[in-house]
């Protein structure tokens, strides 16, 4: 069984191989091969899996971590399973710390680590350390290229540019010397990002010292800036998070009258201040008064900045970037901005590893998923439906349509049977891969007593409330949540952050709807008897969540892969504190 198993799944590794190698040589990618490899992959995912752990744990079967769990060279997932605990990310901190404090005995890989991600920190309020290494840049670029692939099937783009609204956190080095970034940025930092955005149709307009500037703020103005300047080349607008395109946007807003003046004169804003940016816009920058003139007269005829994109950037064919989960509810703006461009959802993955690409790519974001590549990691599933605690893992072929499920990675590197702490639901198979919709982070976010609400339960009540009153124009920027318990009983916070005037009455009638907007029968039940005090509505000043947003760049998250923190406890003080201190006016429900 094995030797009919084993010459099939090689082929498929060496099919990789070749098309990466070929990358080197060839103007564009294969779309037509990539798409192949893709399915065949997916036509046999089960033995894919059986092989790519056996491949991880040959290549790491040295690492102490494993030696410890007694495999003793078996690399069939019944051991594994057996021998290799569930663990999270605590858990094993303490065999991270020792690779990150400059240990070089094999720990958790058999290849010594020499880089490590920061995630972003934005869902647990501060970053953590995870391996990143060769293998897990292969796989990164595997994905990529796939999603491209069908991508490119439908969307075809020409020759030309994309506004990739990237941002690279500074790297440095830990005591022990390892170098240490967020996970974009070890990944835009890769010799190879650059060849396979170049293969991709996708370079980027702006120069390096651009993405890779010091200053967040100062990189966005000239993002922007090269934007306009190559808007005619311009073929699609992205950036990891879709937050990121409407901060950029939002943005452009404030500034777009100092970007016309830049470019009408040629000389960049005094605002740019590092002289490496300053040096690399001197190259793009001359004094184009018609361009200007056109910007200025193309502002100046929008509605309220509907359709922006598409009247900057003409011939945009689609913008794109993860819209799904937390990144949901900027959706509506995003369409504000695009007016019919199509929003495409990029793939699903984490500074862990990656787990799905996006392969249709004609779905509406609110409908996207995800196929899992078999040869990318080893994958489980906890099925939630059951009684948590109880509840076993299941393989990536074994999952059932419908159900919702707790995504555990094995990786190579350095993970194993790792809970990633997302809920993902089963929507169909692609071949025999599972099609993942992304639900929610597992952690319960609100809860006082027998209530669950979760981020998407907020979310939900969050866009209901806010539809209550379109002729006000009320629109809710950005949102989060906090669970008080310093009164008796404890209630749900809410924080928005809103633009326009809108009246008492109305945000009382919003108010009012988020309370009954949460529907499960734990939180109803409890508000009906008073075991839960009224929801309470707090509307903060307009650039609270952007101080939130600066706080995290501060602690070394990047902007690329800023997720607002929808539920902020009471542990994450800083945070909680530049909420609270915004408040401009709360509201109490009546609702019950
Ligand atoms: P990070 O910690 O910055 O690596 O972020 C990883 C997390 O972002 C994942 O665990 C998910 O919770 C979320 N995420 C990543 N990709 C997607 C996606 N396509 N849709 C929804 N959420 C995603």
């Amino acid at each position: 069984m094995k030797h009919q198993i084993f010459p099939s799944y090689c082929s498929c590794f060496n099919i990789f191989r070749v098309s990466v190698t070929m990358i080197e040589k060839m103007e564009l990618l294969d779309v037509d091969k990539l798409i192949e490899e893709f399915e065949s992959l997916t036509k046999d995912a089960g033995n894919v899996q059986r092989e790519t752990l056996k491949k991880i744990l040959e290549e790491n079967g040295c690492a102490e971590y494993l030696q410890n769990l007694g495999l003793n060279g078996r690399t069939d997932p019944e051991s594994f399973k057996a021998c290799v605990p569930l663990v999270t990310h605590n858990d094993l901190q303490p065999y991270i710390q020792r690779i990150v404090d400059g240990s070089s005995s094999p720990i958790l890989t058999g290849k010594p680590i020499t880089t490590i991600s920061l995630s972003s920190g934005t869902t647990q309020g501060k970053p953590k350390f995870v391996p990143f290494n060769d293998e897990l840049m292969e796989t990164t670029l595997q994905i990529y290229r796939t999603s491209y692939a069908f991508r490119t099937r439908e969307f075809p783009i020409e020759n030309g540019k994309a506004l990739q609204l990237i941002y690279s956190s500074k790297q440095s080095n830990t005591k022990g010397g390892l170098i240490v970034g967020t996970a974009t940025t070890n990944v835009f930092r890769n010799s190879q990002f650059k060849n396979t955005m170049k293969v991709m149709q996708s370079q980027c307009c702006s120069p390096d010292e651009v993405i890779f500037g010091p200053d967040f703020h100062q990189s966005l103005y000239c993002h922007l800036l090269c934007g306009l300047i190559f808007r005619e080349e311009i073929q699609f607008i992205s950036s990891t998070f879709s937050h990121s395109i409407v901060h950029a946007f939002r943005t452009f807003e404030q500034v777009w009258e100092e970007l016309c003046a830049d470019i009408r004169e040629g000389v960049l804003t005094s605002r740019i201040t590092f002289p490496s940016v300053r040096s690399a816009m001197a190259k793009l920058l001359k004094p184009n008064p018609e361009l200007a003139d056109l910007i200025h007269k193309k502002c100046l005829g929008l509605n309220n900045w509907y359709g922006l994109i598409p009247e900057l950037f003409p011939n945009v064919k689609y913008i794109y970037g993860i819209m799904t989960g937390s990144m949901e509810p900027y959706l509506k703006k995003l369409r504000h901005y695009a007016r019919d461009l199509p929003l495409i959802s990029a793939d699903y993955g984490s500074s862990e590893g990656w787990i799905g690409a996006n392969v249709n790519p004609n779905v509406p974001p609110e409908l996207a998923t995800y196929v899992v590549l078999p040869n990318i990691g080893y994958f489980e599933f906890i099925p939630l439906k059951e009684n948590v605690e109880e509840a076993k893992p299941v393989g990536l072929t074994e999952v059932k349509v419908g159900e919702e499920y707790e995504v555990i990675i094995t990786s190579f590197a350095g993970l194993y049977r790792y809970r990633l702490g997302d809920v993902v639901k089963v929507t169909g198979f692609h071949n025999l891969s599972p099609e993942l919709k992304f639900i929610c982070r597992r952690n319960l976010m609100l809860t006082i007593n027998i209530d669950k609400n979760t981020e998407k339960d907020l979310q939900l009540a969050v866009e209901a409330a806010s539809k209550l009153n379109t002729e006000e124009k009320l629109e809710v920027l950005d949102f989060s949540s906090h669970v008080d318990l310093s009164t008796n009983p404890g209630h749900y916070v809410i924080f928005w952050e809103i633009s326009g005037e809108v009246r008492d009455e109305v945000l009382e009638e919003c108010c009012n709807c988020l309370d009954c907007s949460f529907v499960d029968a734990g939180y109803v039940s409890s508000r009906k008897i008073n075991a839960i005090g009224p929801l309470e509505l707090r509307v903060v000043q307009r650039g609270t969540f952007q101080k939130i947003l600066d706080h995290y760049v501060g602690l070394g998250a990047a902007l690329s892969q800023f997720k607002t923190p929808r539920c902020v406890g009471s542990t994450n003080n800083e945070v909680f504190q530049i909420l609270c201190n915004n408040v401009v006016k709360s509201y109490f429900s009546t609702a019950f």
